[in-house]
């Protein structure tokens, strides 16, 4: 019979060689290969989608502080 350890992520017992000590803030727990590698993969999949966020922010403020330069051109102009 395979020796199983209770994962405290999914909640069920799985094999032991799918389980790897997991440090928690209650200490150290087992945890299943499985769901430690899928929340890698949405911690990646977030890191991700956070520096497409901050590139589109940076290109959204450097295109307003174009336009403010050219609109004080423009006054200066006219001025
Ligand atoms: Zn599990």
């Amino acid at each position: 019979m395979t020796e199983t350890l209770f994962c405290y992520c999914c909640r069920v017992h799985h094999p032991k060689d799918q389980m790897r000590r997991f440090p928690t803030r209650q200490g150290e727990r087992w945890r299943c290969l499985r769901s430690i590698e899928a929340a890698a993969g949405q911690r990646l999949e977030r890191d991700a989608f956070g520096r497409h966020q901050t590139a589109i922010n940076r290109a959204a403020s450097k295109r307003a502080a174009e336009k403010a330069l050219h609109l004080s051109r423009a006054l200066l102009r006219t001025g």
